[in-house]
């Protein structure tokens, strides 16, 4: 749970604090250091701990408000840097002490912080809760004047599973938006300029804007103004008249999938503790789920356990070097594609290209603002997350690929046998699919495909298991559940499915499913494999009884 803004930016000050305190003393010490270089013989064991000092600070000056200190930092880490590539140090006395005089000024930078760089953060964090509907369902709010059409859209969209709630006036709903939000509002509105005035005064409000509450509207007008406007008002769709159900329904689960998805998680591997303390707030008010590691001997643990989505690396440790422990990391087979992003106040792109070849995918500069490493981290894992789905989802339904629901089926069947509970695996088949094909062709195929998957999630559990198993047929694992609930189930969903609309061309059509279940108490022996194949001879019967229904087979000699 992201903390509050207030909380946060009281926690960054006294992480800023704790950093300006210790380099205040560090400072103190290298001043000293610098000094003596102008008496001393074999200067490079001095110069060199003068390097790594200032590179440090250099590189996360900036994440704490110092900038001026950071600026001059640098300036001398560059200059020790070229002094060290020397092979034979040749530094007379005034350069010396021009370089120490530099050294010894820099703990007045301590004084000019700038503003928390951190500003851009410091409003409301993104992981929203809405008020949602009883029982933990999905509350959506439908403003519709037209009360019979109204009350037929409330039909539909509780048959998805969602809880709809009816407004029959817009300036009623306005009015409750004071006691929060739905999970989505949809409003089919007129767009007159009197409505969309109004509209725009309750979408622009401060309180309306604090809730980010997800907006879809529904208009008799595509026009591109209207549209336009829409966009303006930065609503999350817009739908044409006449409301096509399973689109609308699409659209709110893609709405919903963005908001509600797992916080990224990162692992941040830096021996720098205010500096990891002060990433983990930063990116932790973004929403993210991050765990620091300052014993870096303890990466395969920490990964194992957390899962991380993105690695962000400090480059140099005091013990291992970041290229060593992505090396380490790229040993096990299975973190091949774990995204290691190092961040390094390195500058020198030949080096980092380098630390690159042990398998690192990216780098990032110190010092980086706040907002960017955000940013940076977001995208990247992001993306690492749309592989991960890639391999394990479906495209079109986002449901488990056939072979993932098959590895889940294992799964559930031994926790069953071991918690002794039942479990019940149940086969559908969308009727006569080949014919919607033919008659409508394939996207609007795709669609009562699609409008199927969603019924799916939402009216099963979110421990049942849910997965495509070939073009138009699913496989649902019902843990915790025997055949006569098993059968309630697919009935009720098998109902629901008979009674969506689908349009095409303005032509309401619609589909049936059959369904077979396979369930362990009538089956006791039977293998994972051995119980797909009894639900798939229930399949094989509903088709043969006339389709449109849901079968099982009670005994094996049935
Ligand atoms: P039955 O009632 O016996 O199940 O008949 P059916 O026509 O549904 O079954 P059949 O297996 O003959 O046809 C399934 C069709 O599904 C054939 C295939 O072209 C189509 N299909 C498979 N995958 C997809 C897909 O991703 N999208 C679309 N639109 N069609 C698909
Ligand atoms: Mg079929
Ligand atoms: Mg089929």
């Amino acid at each position: 749970m992201a903390k509050l803004p207030t909380d946060l930016a009281a926690e960054l000050a006294k992480i800023g604090e704790a950093f300006a305190q210790r380099t205040r003393d560090e400072l103190r010490e290298l001043a000293r250091l610098a000094n003596a270089l102008e008496g001393e013989a074999d200067i490079r064991p001095s110069l060199e701990t003068l390097h790594q000092c200032l590179h440090r600070i250099a590189g996360s000056g900036g994440s704490f408000g110092f900038e001026t200190l950071s600026e001059a930092a640098r300036a001398l880490e560059i200059e020790a840097n070229q002094w060290l590539s020397q092979a034979t140090l040749t530094i007379d006395r005034a350069q010396r002490r021009r370089f120490a005089a530099g050294v010894a000024v820099l703990s007045d930078h301590l004084q000019l912080r700038e503003a928390p760089p951190t500003q851009a953060l410091m409003q409301a964090p993104r992981a929203k809760t809405t008020v949602s509907g009883s029982s933990g369902k999905i509350a959506i709010w439908l403003v519709e004047d037209e009360i019979p059409l109204g009350e037929h859209l409330v039909h539909l969209l509780g048959q998805f599973g969602y809880e709809p709630h009816l407004y029959t006036r817009f300036d009623a709903l306005a009015a409750t938006f004071q006691d929060g939000c739905p999970d989505c509002l949809v409003m089919d509105l007129h767009l007159t300029e009197e409505e969309l005035g109004a509209v725009e005064a309750l979408m622009t409000g401060a309180s309306f804007q604090a809730l980010h509450c997800p907006v879809i509207l529904v208009s008799a007008k595509g026009d591109f103004s209207t549209r336009m406007r829409a966009a303006r008002l930065g609503v999350d769709g817009f739908m044409l008249k006449p409301l096509d159900i399973p689109r609308l329904v699409d659209r709110i689960e893609r709405i919903l999938e963005e908001r509600h998805a797992a916080p990224y998680r990162v692992l941040i591997v830096d021996d720098d503790r205010d500096l990891a303390e002060h990433l983990r707030l930063v990116l932790g008010a973004d929403g993210m789920d991050v765990e620091v590691l300052n014993k870096p001997e303890q990466v395969i643990e920490a990964v194992g356990s957390f899962h991380p989505e993105l690695v962000l690396m400090d480059m140099h440790m005091p013990e291992y070097s970041g290229p060593e422990l992505a090396t380490v990391i790229r040993h096990h087979d299975d973190l091949l594609g774990l995204p290691i992003v190092y961040l390094s106040a390195e500058q020198n792109r030949d080096k980092q290209l380098l630390a690159m070849r042990s398998g690192a995918d990216d780098f990032l500069t110190k010092p980086i603002s706040d907002t960017e490493l955000v940013a940076a981290v977001r995208v990247r894992a992001a993306r690492f997350r749309q592989l991960a789905n890639l391999m394990t989802k479906d495209s079109l339904t986002g449901l488990l690929k056939h072979a993932r629901i098959k590895e889940s089926l294992v799964r559930e069947l031994a926790r069953a046998q071991r918690t002794e509970r039942a479990l019940s695996v149940a086969m559908l088949d969308i009727d006569h699919f080949k014919k919607v094909n033919d008659t409508y062709g394939h996207a609007i195929g795709d669609r009562v495909i699609l409008a199927l998957a969603h019924l799916l999630k939402q009216r099963l559990r979110k421990s049942d298991s849910i997965g495509r198993y070939g073009g138009e047929e699913f496989v649902v694992i019902l843990p915790n559940s025997d055949l006569p609930m098993a059968q309630n189930v697919l009935e009720d969903i098998r109902a629901r499915f008979e009674g969506l609309p689908f349009l095409h061309d303005g032509q309401e059509f619609h589909c049936t499913l059959s369904a077979g279940i396979a369930s362990t108490r009538e089956h006791p022996d039977a293998d994972d494999g051995q119980l797909l194949i009894v639900a798939d001879e229930a399949l094989y019967a509903a088709k043969h009884g006339g389709r449109n229904q849901v079968r099982s087979i009670r005994s094996p000699e049935c």
